[in-house]
């Protein structure tokens, strides 16, 4: 709930300032309350794991078991471990990110040569679930850009159309060049997400199917990062989806330096 604070009537030089104070007063409060949510999802989302591997253990301990017992509660707890890491290498990178800690390192790149080893890497997963990957991407497109946030924005996009999409669906990367920008399509023949869902979907931790993400070693940060990396580079990332019938990604990227 947000009102005002300060309502001063009069010099109108006095009620201009009182009420930019007031707009500033209102952002710093959104901001507060964003990063008491984002505390309190992170230390939930980093406990919950723990609590169950704790049970786990306690349970492996009680009384003898046999040395296969042991074997799969260890390789259970070690993909939940790395899925662990994972999202603290991911909250490391936010909270940096969100301190102006990452630097763009922006020069002429060549997408085509970017784009594609990755591609070709991302199209082993997809084949082992018989999914066609497609790319169709001219081989002489080049932006001022950063290719590492680039490779890394793809990554997030192509690993998840891959997770989410069921086996015997279609992926495909397309490029759209207009003058000075260009839009990198990744869409997907999967399930869609559901437009009550599709609001949330870049937020930090959402996940239209948590249970579903966690099996998949998700962490629901994917998606943040990618719009972050996005941003970075002066560009932009947004999402359209239709149930039953896919979804679409499109990252809008500068291909020309900004203006001074
Ligand atoms: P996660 O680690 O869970 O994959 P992300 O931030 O990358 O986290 O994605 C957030 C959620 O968005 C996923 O859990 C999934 O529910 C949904 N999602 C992302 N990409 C797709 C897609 N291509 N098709 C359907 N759902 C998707």
């Amino acid at each position: 709930e947000l009102h005002r604070r300060l309502d001063i009537p009069g010099d109108d030089e006095v009620a201009r300032l009182a009420s930019s104070l007031d707009r500033m007063l209102d952002r710093l409060e959104i901001a507060v309350e964003g990063y008491k949510q984002f505390t309190g999802d992170a230390s939930h989302e980093l406990r919950t794991p723990f609590t169950v591997m704790k049970g786990e253990i306690s349970l492996a301990l009680q009384k003898d078991r046999s040395a296969t017992y042991y074997k799969e509660v260890l390789e259970g707890m070690e993909e939940e471990v790395d899925r662990l890491i994972r999202m603290v290498e991911q909250l490391l990178f936010l909270a940096r990110a969100d301190g102006d800690k990452i630097k763009n390192r922006l020069e002429t790149v060549n997408l085509y040569e970017t784009l594609v080893p990755l591609l070709e890497q991302m199209n082993v997963l997809a084949v082992a679930k018989h999914q066609q990957l497609k790319w169709n991407i001219p081989v002489n497109t080049d932006a001022y850009t950063d290719s590492d946030a680039i490779q890394q924005i793809l990554w997030n996009l192509l690993d998840n159309a891959i997770k989410y999409t069921p086996d015997h669906g279609e992926i495909e990367v397309n490029i759209e060049r207009r003058p000075g920008w260009a839009r990198i399509l990744v869409s997907d023949n999967g399930n869609g997400i559901s437009e009550d869902h599709l609001k949330f979907i870049f937020d930090r931790f959402y996940r239209v199917d948590k249970g579903r993400s966690r099996e998949l070693g998700g962490t629901g940060l994917g998606l943040a990062i990618a719009q972050k990396l996005a941003h970075l580079v002066g560009g932009s990332l947004k999402v359209s989806s239709e149930v039953g019938n896919g979804t679409i990604f499109s990252l809008e990227l500068p291909l020309t330096p900004a203006a001074p």
